[in-house]
């Protein structure tokens, strides 16, 4: 199809307002007729460079080659779920596949259908597995919607309020957001957030009451921030003094987003449970939990299963990105267009004080934007005005964090040099449109 037919005009908002559900939360009122590569096209037929794959899941753009081919054969030859009735070579094949992708001794995968489920799944198992109530998140952590998701979730009140009770024997403790709590102190960080966690165990929880500790190695809704490398790396010797699961949620930061096959890897720490989702099959639904075979041995036949969970289709997709993943060297194009990204937006930061922070890692960068560099109040405003500006250039961004005031810089993990050069002009044209603050402090 090219893009004369795909122009359509048509008004997907307002038809949507029938009888779709006013429930979801939208960042663009606008109506899409087709991706290709890097790029969504709208009904009109205008071109949008894509820097927010449906928040980091088409990571390959759309319609990868490889990835649309694997689609077709597996629906020529098998589409229905086997789990219940026996085994589908995808589905198997995948699970093979992410083996060998994942450190040792990971080396065993359920496969789901969402991050959510994945999440839920691995909060059964911890339980099950260790007989132990407790589990530990992080304050800012977004790790999905189901209930047992959402009691672990704290990166907006929005994804808990008016759902009480949630999950009981959740506890959630601050995350070492270096800039925003801590006023980029990184040590001071550090020593903090361990010291409640200690507190934790000291006054409110038993450690040996304690199943798991769930963690983004990098928040990615709650702003776009990465955990310091001791602090992951002394939870993991917590968990290990302690006989407490470390579940590592790589739903948004997996898949050669950090520059990294996983994110957990920049810390050099092995989880005991990783769950994986979005980008796994380039925007078909499936998710995953890994751990060492002998946990989901424990874990019991039966204990847990799903109708759709693997489906051959998601699966063949799965098994072509990450083949695409190698071939292409996508872990090191992360990384290097990454550093270039990174050095670009910190040059506008530079000259723009409406910036407070720009961090990340590999291809998941967060650009924070405040009202004052002294106070590091969040602006939200600026934030938004940003990206729909730059929809309206051309350039589909993102917003995250708990004011939605930080840009979450997502390209694709095949993103080139020119089009970061290409996307960061786009933004630099729109900042310089806004309006500066009044007042802005000199720092
Ligand atoms: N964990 C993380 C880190 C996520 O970013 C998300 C989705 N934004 C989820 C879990 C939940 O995934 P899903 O929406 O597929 O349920």
């Amino acid at each position: 199809m090219d893009t004369l037919t795909a122009r359509t005009g048509l008004d997907l908002a307002a038809l949507a307002a029938e009888s779709s559900t006013p429930v979801l939360g939208r960042y663009f009122e606008r109506s899409w007729a087709r991706g290709e590569g890097h790029y969504l096209y709208d009904t009109d037929g205008k071109r949008h460079l894509d820097f927010a794959n449906g928040i980091a899941v088409s990571a390959l753009g759309h319609r990868h080659p490889a990835v649309t081919a694997a689609i077709h054969r597996q629906v020529d030859q098998l589409i229905a779920p086997m789990a219940a009735v026996g085994y589908a070579e995808s589905t198997v094949r995948l699970a093979t596949a992410l083996a060998e992708v994942l450190p040792d001794p990971l080396d065993t995968v359920f496969f789901l259908n969402s991050g959510s489920e994945a999440i839920e799944g691995a909060i059964k198992l911890a339980r099950r597995v260790s007989g132990r109530p407790g589990i530990v998140a992080f304050r800012g952590g977004f790790h999905g919607r189901t209930m047992g998701a959402a009691s672990i979730t704290s990166s907006n009140l929005v994804y808990r309020q008016g759902y009480e009770p949630l999950l009981p024997s959740v506890y959630l403790l601050p995350y070492p957001a270096v800039y925003r709590d801590f006023g980029g102190d990184e040590g001071r960080a550090v020593r903090v957030t361990l010291d409640h966690l200690r507190d934790l165990v000291r006054y409110t929880l038993p450690a040996h009451s304690i199943a798991a500790i769930f963690i983004e190695a990098v928040q990615g809704e709650g702003g776009y921030i990465p955990a310091p490398v001791a602090f992951l790396q002394a939870l993991r010797a917590f968990c290990d003094e302690h006989d407490i699961l470390l579940v590592c949620d790589e739903v948004q930061a997996g898949f050669a987003r950090t520059g990294r096959m996983w994110s957990f890897e920049h810390a050099g720490i092995i989880p005991d449970v990783v769950c994986m989702a979005k980008a796994i099959a380039n925007g078909l639904p499936l998710s995953a939990i890994a751990s060492r075979r002998e946990l989901q041995v424990r874990w019991g036949k039966s204990a847990h299963g799903s109708t759709y969970g693997g489906n051959p289709v998601s699966c063949a997709a799965g098994l072509a990105v990450l083949e695409t993943i190698r071939e292409q060297r996508l872990v090191e194009n992360s990384a290097a267009r990454g550093r270039e990204l990174l050095a670009a937006l910190r040059a506008v930061m530079a000259e723009d004080k409406r910036i407070g922070d720009v961090r990340g890692l590999g291809l998941m960068i967060g650009l924070e934007f405040v009202k004052d560099r002294a106070t590091r109040e969040p602006d939200g405003a600026t934030c938004e005005a940003v990206i729909q500006g730059c929809a309206d250039e051309g350039l589909l961004i993102l917003s995250c964090g708990m004011e939605h005031n930080v840009i979450r810089w997502i390209p694709p993990l095949d993103v080139t040099a020119e089009e970061i050069e290409t996307a960061v002009g786009i933004f630099r044209r729109v900042l310089a449109t806004l309006p500066a603050h009044a007042g802005l402090a000199d720092s």
